[in-house]
């Protein structure tokens, strides 16, 4: 499949965010589309040359980043599964130019540390807001870090919706993680009422506001956004490449607005919704998908490793 028949066809607007340090142009013929071009290389319109009736165009943006997968185990597994998930996983061959980072229930992690091979780094799926204390059942950053464990998961819509977890409480949490030292997998998305209603972006933006507000920008470099819609999480529904594609690159236009054109671009934005192995390889085909969040899949060392490596597909 080329990225041209991946990419979302979305009518471009006459006031497109300024872009630099863009990838590529995408697919083999770039058009303009009567699109007012800025002088430096910005928004990249790709589009069928053959289509001029239609005139229809595709907006890629492109980031810059390394492709990163992380595997989100959530709370599933037990001594003996999570001993069968190291095995597999250490057996499988990495084979992509791919960051793969796993994360594990918090109990698990020492264990899963001392096995897991170094190719996987490791993740916490949560942690505290502040300074550690008499937060029953919270861990700190601190302690994350203490341990060696570079990474976290923060924003899941799991803990939007099911702790209460506030956009301004996850921006504070990001902040916090960041100043300590550790790396963010932001977690954002849109419920299916809110898709229906056609507010995608809107709650992309307004979630990402919050940690825009809360963070610097030279604190991007240690955040990758996980694009997650949450009626594709663990529904088997998965956004078509389509979707996904439109719905990251308005985030990535996003940032350039929001923060600046060089963090929009070498910002990660990961898609995690029903990934599998089966339909990695043309999600990781669009232009801004830069990697995934997986949960279900990441308990299946093999799937997990072919999501992995789906890093090759990526342009
Ligand atoms: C997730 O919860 O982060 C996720 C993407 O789950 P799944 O892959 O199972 O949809």
């Amino acid at each position: 499949m080329s990225i041209v028949s991946c990419v979302a066809t979305v009518a471009v607007p006459a006031a497109a965010p300024r872009f630099a340090g863009l990838r590529r142009v995408a697919g083999p013929a770039a058009l303009n589309c009567d699109v007012e071009q800025p002088s430096a290389v910005s928004l990249q319109v790709s589009g069928r040359a053959s289509s001029k009736a239609s005139r229809r165009c595709v907006a890629t943006m492109a980031g810059t980043g390394r492709f990163v997968v992380g595997g989100n185990w959530k709370c599933n597994g037990n001594t003996a599964s999570i001993q069968k998930l190291v095995q597999d996983l250490n057996a499988g061959e990495i084979t992509a130019d791919v960051e793969v980072i796993c994360a594990p229930p918090m109990v698990y992690l020492p264990r899963v540390q001392s096995t897991l091979d170094r190719k996987y780094a490791l993740s916490a799926q949560n942690c505290w807001v502040g300074e550690g204390g008499a937060y029953t059942g919270e861990v700190a950053a601190e302690m994350l870090v203490d341990n060696n464990i570079p990474w976290v998961i923060l924003g899941h819509s799991e803990r939007r919706a099911l702790i209460g977890e506030s956009d301004e409480f996850i921006g504070q949490k990001c902040a916090y993680a960041i100043s300590k030292g550790l790396s963010v997998m932001a977690c954002i998305g849109e419920t299916l009422e809110e898709r229906e209603r056609g507010d995608t972006l809107n709650v992309c933006r307004r979630q990402l506001q919050a940690i825009v507000n809360a963070i610097s920008p030279a604190d991007w470099e240690k955040v990758v956004i996980a694009y997650e819609p949450v009626w594709a999480i663990g529904t088997g529904k998965v956004a078509t490449p389509a979707e996904a594609q439109e719905t990251h690159a308005g985030i990535r236009a996003y940032m350039a607005e929001a923060v600046s054109a060089s963090v929009a671009s070498a910002v990660r934005i990961q898609y995690g919704g029903s990934v599998n192995a089966g339909n990695c390889e043309e999600l990781a085909r669009c232009e801004d998908i830069d990697g995934f969040l997986v949960g279900g899949a990441s308990l299946d060392g093999g799937a997990f490793v072919t999501i992995c490596n789906s890093a090759r597909f990526n342009n």
